[in-house]
């Protein structure tokens, strides 16, 4: 069964009076040509993957072939019909019933992946929770290797920016701080069903061992990234004295310690730079 024909997919989804939820993001891959691609470039024979909403398990398939053990996360009970039939050949897979932003994935990874070497994170995530699911696998501390997922094009570009560039936001720092990210590839609207909007990306967020910069204290570090990118036109003085308790002139005084303008704007700044600016103002 090709699940990624959109006959097949219209002849299992049709009988089972299934409709595409757009508040749960379901945009299902029709191309199959993308699957196998993001398969291979996110685990090998010796991993584990976590899937977070499989669908009809058009992805989960070529997981379970290249991977030891796949484990997917599906929010939609209505799936619950589906999936064990499109899955049916998959004796390495099984399927998780819930809230990929509520359950504790901790402790799934260490329950269903103690007999793999290694764990990833695989999935076409449901756009409307990109940006919070992305934050919650790296600041959960997961013990896995990398994060690859199927993103809308902007959030691929903003997520995969250089620090210190035009297109970096908060998130980009965030995602810095904890992984390497890179864009594998584009993939155009036409091969979804629904076709969405926009065209989306494959990005592989390569989890680091240890964060890519040492900050004296993380809470204060990240609630100074998002107060810096806050008011993305003014200066990093002003959106930060806006956004924080901070008064101009001790920001002032911090970039001044640090020989960094005060007109700088936050898109300006390095990662070194905002951690230096962050242990300063402590
Ligand atoms: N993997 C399939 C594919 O590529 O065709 C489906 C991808 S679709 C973009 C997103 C999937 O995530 C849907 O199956 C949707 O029901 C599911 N989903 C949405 N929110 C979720 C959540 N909070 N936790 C788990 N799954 C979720």
């Amino acid at each position: 069964m090709n699940l990624a024909d959109l006959k097949t997919v219209e002849s299992i989804l049709r009988p089972a009076g299934f409709d595409f939820k757009k508040s749960l993001g379901q945009n299902f891959l029709i191309n199959d040509a993308v699957c196998p691609q993001m398969a291979a470039a996110a685990c090998d024979g010796d991993m584990g993957v976590l899937e977070i909403g499989p669908g009809i398990g058009v992805l989960t398939v070529e997981l379970s072939k290249v991977a030891k053990r796949v484990v997917a996360i599906e929010l939609d009970d209505r799936l619950r019909k589906i999936l064990p039939k499109s899955l049916a050949e998959c004796d390495n897979v099984e399927v998780i019933f819930g809230d990929a932003m509520k359950l504790d994935l901790n402790e799934i990874i260490k329950e269903k992946f103690a007999d793999c070497n290694k764990v990833c994170v695989c999935a076409n995530l449901p756009y409307y929770i990109t940006s919070p699911i992305i934050m919650m696998l790296l600041e959960s501390k997961l013990p896995i290797e990398n994060i690859t997922v199927m993103v809308q094009k902007e959030a691929a570009e903003r997520l995969c920016a250089e620090v210190g560039s035009r297109e970096s936001g908060a998130i980009t720092v965030a995602v810095n701080y904890y992984a390497e990210p890179e864009i594998l590839f584009e993939v155009d609207r036409q091969s979804f069903m629904p076709a969405p909007k926009v065209d989306s990306a494959v990005i592989k967020l390569n989890v680091r061992k240890a964060p890519s910069i040492k900050v004296n204290d993380e809470k204060r570090f990240f609630s100074l990234v998002k107060a810096a990118f806050a008011q993305r036109r003014k200066t990093f003085v002003n959106t930060v004295s806006n956004t924080t308790g901070f008064s101009k002139d001790k920001i002032r005084e911090a970039l001044h310690n640090l020989n960094i303008s005060p007109t700088v704007r936050s898109e300006q700044l390095t990662m070194e730079q905002l951690a230096e600016i962050s242990n300063n103002l402590n």
